[in-house]
């Protein structure tokens, strides 16, 4: 569960490309588009731009480079030429990215077009509940500090976070241990140290916590039919603090 300094540099370089996926992402206007074009757009662009790899792609039986889940859908929603994104949704881009055989994964909910205040607090509030975990990440801080910073800034704001899906350890492999939960108690679970690196990607949900899985086997929406957000950064343990390897050109660490 720990990685040497040269394996965190090496994950790092891949956080930086991923970070410019979403930076280049940002420039673009997604209304109007289908997922799936949107999906071969950021295919093209991790391989020919960056040359790098997609790591979602075979993952899992997987075929494309990220998720895209739209309004209700929590997690996981596969791209289609028939999902098209119109002015008011929300969608989260789910990106996983390879290069030199370090994984790194990112994910950010986009407001297309004129988007409701509700929902748009809804997604400025999953941001902030990300921040609040990765703030509480440091030498000797515990997991259990980590999800509970984060369900107290959900629960506080009247969401309720999705139960079924975590964060979790990262390096050569997507998914390694720990696996790492949006709620908790504070001083309970694994102790951080210097070397961990793993995924913070809390979904927050409108309303109920409860979600299903829909025929596809891979879209999980929630079952009240409310909207539900997510952020994900990939993180480091440092000697210190923590260093956040995916973060974006521009983006800042909340205070
Ligand atoms: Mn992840």
């Amino acid at each position: 569960m720990i990685k040497r300094p040269e394996e965190i540099a090496l994950m790092a370089e891949s956080g930086r490309l991923l970070a410019q996926v979403f930076a280049w992402l940002d420039r673009q206007s997604l209304a109007g588009m289908s997922t799936m074009q949107v999906n071969d757009m950021v295919d093209r662009y991790i391989v020919e731009d960056l040359q790098a790899r997609p790591a979602s792609k075979g993952q899992y039986g997987y075929a494309y480079a990220l998720n895209a889940s739209r309004n209700q859908v929590v997690c996981h929603g596969v791209p289609s030429n028939s999902d098209i994104l119109q002015s008011g949704d929300i969608v989260n881009l789910d990106i996983t990215l390879e290069k030199n055989g370090y994984i790194a994964d990112s994910s950010k909910t986009y407001l297309v077009g004129e988007v409701s205040p509700a929902a748009r607090k809804l997604v400025k509030t999953t941001y902030e509940a990300m921040w609040k975990g990765i703030r509480a990440v440091r030498p000797g801080a515990r997991l259990g500090d980590v999800g509970h910073a984060i369900e107290r800034h959900a629960r506080k704001h009247g969401y309720s976070i999705v139960r079924e899906y975590c964060g979790h350890g990262i390096g050569r492999e997507m998914h390694e241990a720990p696996q790492v939960l949006h709620w908790g108690r504070p001083r309970t679970g694994l102790v951080l140290r210097e070397g961990m690196a793993f995924t913070i990607e809390p979904m927050l949900n409108q309303g109920r916590h409860a979600v299903r899985t829909e025929d596809d086997g891979w879209t999980v929406v929630t079952v009240d039919g409310q909207l539900s957000a997510q952020f994900e950064h990939t993180v480091a343990v440092t000697r210190s603090g923590v260093k956040v390897l995916t973060l974006r050109p521009g983006e800042t660490v909340p205070a």
